[in-house]
């Protein structure tokens, strides 16, 4: 046990059908039919590996892309097709969730294969809409279509997604409710290293804030100021625009009218208050790259600023980055940053979908401390929540006791 959860040390899985739930969401190439990435698909390789090592029944259940990421909304199959050659070994695909192909293939398993399901959004009750408007409790989500069909043809449940801890849905939370229930290698070690990161850290800690996910960034900013983990936080992408605007200083119109369409106005003067509070531990941008009147990157100055204050850092967490890296004439701040995060001496943690994308662009997968594959999770659990999948992961290590039949 771990955080009062079972590991996979507890558990044999010789023979067993286990339906393990992984996070392999990643961009895809819709017109080639295949991925942008592979990072989450090689982080869960380790627990997939084991448990087909052991000789179990492996069903992987996974999401691609959502209803509030719509771009991304796929099958999975060419996730399979990625997780058979990084396994050396076939992993079989069926075009159905939890269907009666899919139980046929269920029980069709033998020792030591793997089947992946199809994308378990295809399945109303696992959509994000369907979270927010209907707040499933635990046990309600144990009698969604998901989780009653495929739970009975089942011995064990893993969860290994600790990318999508944040989420309350039925193949996150559910079978939790019906099955003995761990976590895979990938989760436990994603939840050590940022519980350590957080109770504590080296010093000093800086944080590195960029990016467009501006809700979750300064939810997490004042909550590590706040409580005292970071020393210093530096700030780029649309939040470091928000706290220029917010301090009053001239971002152009372009810039405003774009916080704006993109829905962000309130966090101009929510965000006044916390430079009031920490405005000594806040760096803001002191130039920016402009194009078309748009600010779109930390300049050259801040960026020089940045590296300094990374290199003097003893723990370095990077969310997010300082510009719109994907094009090359405002991606200077963003690999200026990534070249000090891969040369400082401090334990560097880099999250999120498009920074672990940047530190790959960059060629620093190598150099990184512990690239997260969770964005929104490592956020939530910053703030100090109890993640949803944890709460029910605990859940069942309370209801389903394991013997530890494992030497
Ligand atoms: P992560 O996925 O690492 O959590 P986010 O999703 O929050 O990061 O932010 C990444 C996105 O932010 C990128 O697509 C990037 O182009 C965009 N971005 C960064 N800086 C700016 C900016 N100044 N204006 C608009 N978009 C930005
Ligand atoms: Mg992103």
């Amino acid at each position: 046990m771990r955080f009062g959860i079972h590991t996979l040390d507890e558990v044999s899985v010789k023979g067993k059908v286990i339906l393990c739930r992984v996070d392999i969401n990643q961009p895809v190439d819709r017109a080639t039919d295949s991925l942008k990435s592979t990072h989450r698909i090689e982080a869960c390789v380790p627990t997939v590996e084991e448990l087909l090592e052991g000789g179990g029944r492996v069903v992987l259940l996974a999401h691609q892309g959502s209803d509030i990421e719509y771009k991304n909304y796929y099958t999975t199959r060419p996730h399979a097709l990625v997780l058979s050659r990084l396994l050396g070994r076939e992993v079989k695909w069926i075009e159905d969730v939890c269907g009666p192909l899919a139980r046929q293939a269920i029980r069709e398993l033998k020792d030591g294969e793997a089947l992946l399901l199809d994308n378990v959004r295809f399945c109303a009750e696992e959509q994000t809409l369907f979270e927010k408007n209907l707040k499933l409790t635990h046990a309600q989500q144990a009698q969604t279509q998901v989780v009653s069909k495929l739970a009975p043809l089942a011995d064990l449940y893993v969860c290994d997604a600790f990318a999508a801890a944040h989420r309350d849905q039925p193949s996150l939370c559910g079978f939790e409710q019906l099955l003995p229930s761990c976590m895979g290698r990938l989760f436990e070690k994603e939840y050590c290293v940022i519980s350590q990161l957080m109770q504590s850290p080296q010093r000093p800690c800086v944080f590195v804030l960029g990016g467009a996910k501006v809700a979750d960034a300064f939810l997490m900013m004042e909550t590590v100021l706040k409580g005292g983990a970071a020393d210093q936080v530096l700030t780029g992408g649309l939040v470091g625009n928000i706290l220029l605007a917010a301090k009053g200083e001239d971002i152009g119109q372009a810039s405003l009218d774009f916080i704006r369409k993109e829905g962000y106005q309130e966090f101009i003067q929510s965000s006044q208050a916390l430079l009031e509070r920490y405005g000594d531990k806040i760096q803001l941008p002191t130039d920016l790259v402009y194009v078309q009147g748009c600010a779109m990157d930390i300049g050259p100055n801040t960026a020089a600023a940045y590296q300094r204050a990374i290199r003097a850092a003893k723990t370095v967490f990077v969310n997010g980055p300082m510009g719109v890296f994907e094009k090359p004439e405002t991606e200077a701040g963003t690999r200026m940053v990534w070249d000090a995060l891969a040369d400082t001496q401090a334990f560097t943690v880099v999250g999120g979908g498009d920074s672990v994308t940047a530190t790959k662009k960059y060629g620093k997968t190598q150099d990184i401390g512990y690239l997260c594959t969770g964005g929104g999770a490592l956020i939530r659990f910053l703030t100090g929540e109890e993640l949803p999948v944890v709460r029910a992961l605990r859940h069942a290590a309370q209801a389903f006791p394991l013997g530890g039949d494992r030497p």
